[in-house]
């Protein structure tokens, strides 16, 4: 009996060590929140855990299933937080953050034509358009947003801005009819950004886009011009629609047509498209958007602070429209907080249709997840968490007074979450922000610097 006790004890290490041999060695592993898929079964884990291998998602299971699958060398202890897909914000102008707060209580044609156009034409310079894009990146990373679309000018600039913040942007260059900052001609523009494409076109964050301004700022042929070009680069298209009436009256009177007939009438619509706004479309507007594939980003803040109108959420997602959402930029919101979009959101479709059940809390964080990724046509990648999809995951804390009790996490998300109580943020499987540490952008520097800036906008618009 004296060789057994050796022998048991030899066996019982050798099963530990082929356990551990088994055991895969991946790059992340967050642990013990309650983990939201917004996968198409809506599959929701409680508590759940999160295995990412490089910069896709390996697994999701319960704590200790991936425990006993999976090792890792930092692993994320995620109790009492929910761990979600990355937020993503579908219009906006990053580098506007840098004019928030200039211009407050004007309709949008004044505040257009009188603050921000002039401003603009002073200030816009391709250091403006890298400081505002850190101060950006620095409030999205902090306020969960993982992926944004933007329609700026100096877009090769936010770029490279975005893709060292670690960010993951689809990034239109802005196209318009008048001389501006980096374009005295719309032939400059288009020539720009076919350049711009071409230096992004095989990035791993970086999606370019071109971004003809709207039909009230473009003339026929250079729209025109701006399909055939992104139809020749493969790239998505972004464009302002029908955001105020005024918008629909200039179209009417010009074209006998509403923006989006005329649109249509000039063959611009196609497939990965997303047209911002639409707070003025008719019933026949949204066949039209339905019949081309294109996308509608709702951006119902800025739509109230402008007092555009309220979009008709729900009639566009029942013609078949994807609707999804953005903050649009800082100086008519006046924040990136995509949390506090989809409260707003949820809000004011239900006082637009007098119908509480309107909106609900689950479609609004699909808006902000799932729809904003079909929007971009990047559902394949992002926009859930899914095995194989890449890991754009953020960590959300839930035990603050106004997050107790919970009965819904889907609830609580958006009818009590702040930016603020993001925690963690992941993009494709790297960590920016841990704990609100962000490590990828110095915050000291960047706060500075805008600071700094604001000084020389102060003096253009005096
Ligand atoms: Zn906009």
């Amino acid at each position: 009996m004296l060789l057994r006790a050796p022998f048991s004890l030899l066996f019982a290490a050798a099963i530990v060590l082929a356990a551990s041999q088994q055991r895969q060695t991946i790059s992340l592993i967050l642990t013990g929140g309650i983990v939201v898929t917004m996968d198409p079964s809506g599959r929701v884990l409680s508590p759940g855990a999160v295995a990412i291998d490089g910069r896709n998602i390996a697994a999701i299971d319960t704590p200790e299933a991936i425990a006993a699958r999976y090792s890792s060398q930092t692993v994320i202890d995620t109790t009492g937080q929910v761990v979600m897909p990355g937020l993503i914000n579908t219009h906006t102008h990053a580098p506007m953050v840098l004019y928030r707060g200039l211009a407050d209580d004007l309709v949008l044609m004044d505040w257009l034509q009188k603050y921000i156009f002039p401003a603009e034409a002073k200030t816009v310079t391709p250091d403006f358009v890298r400081a505002g894009t850190r101060l950006a990146a620095l409030e999205m990373i902090e306020s969960g947003t993982t992926t944004y679309a933007d329609m700026y000018y100096f877009e090769e600039e936010i770029a490279r801005v975005t893709r060292d913040a670690g960010l993951r942007g689809v990034l239109g260059q802005t196209i318009i009819q008048f001389p501006v900052a980096d374009a005295k001609t719309p032939q400059e523009g288009l020539a720009r950004t076919e350049s711009f494409i071409k230096e992004f076109a095989t990035d791993d964050l970086i999606v370019p886009a071109v971004a003809p301004h709207s039909m009230y700022t473009l003339d026929s042929g250079t729209l025109k011009a701006a399909r055939a070009l992104a139809d020749r680069a493969h790239v998505p298209v972004l464009i302002h629609l029908s955001e105020t009436s005024d918008e629909m009256k200039t179209s009417t009177e010009a074209h006998k047509a509403s923006p989006a007939a005329y649109l249509e009438s000039l063959g611009f619509w196609g497939p990965r498209t997303i047209a911002a706004h639409g707070v003025w479309l008719s019933p026949a507007d949204m066949t039209i958007l339905a019949r081309h594939h294109v996308a509608v980003s709702h951006n119902p803040e800025s739509n109230m602070k402008l007092a555009s109108g309220a979009a008709r959420v729900s009639d566009m997602q029942r013609t078949g429209i994807v609707v999804s959402l953005g903050t649009d930029g800082a100086a008519s919101n006046n924040d990136l907080d995509m949390f506090e979009a989809m409260r707003q959101a949820a809000f004011l479709a239900k006082l637009e249709t007098r119908d509480p059940r309107a909106l609900p809390a689950r479609k609004a964080l699909e808006m902000a997840t799932l729809d904003g990724a079909r929007a971009l046509g990047l559902e394949n990648l992002i926009g859930s968490l899914e095995p194989g999809k890449r890991a754009d995951v953020i960590a959300v804390s839930m035990t603050a007074a106004r997050q107790t009790p919970m009965y819904d996490p889907l609830s609580h998300l958006v009818y009590v979450t702040r930016g603020d109580d993001v925690r963690t943020t992941i993009v494709n499987g790297r960590i920016l922000m841990r704990d609100r540490k962000v490590v990828t952008l110095d915050e000291g520097r960047v706060l500075s610097e805008a600071r700094a800036l604001a000084e020389k906008v102060k003096a253009a618009v005096r």
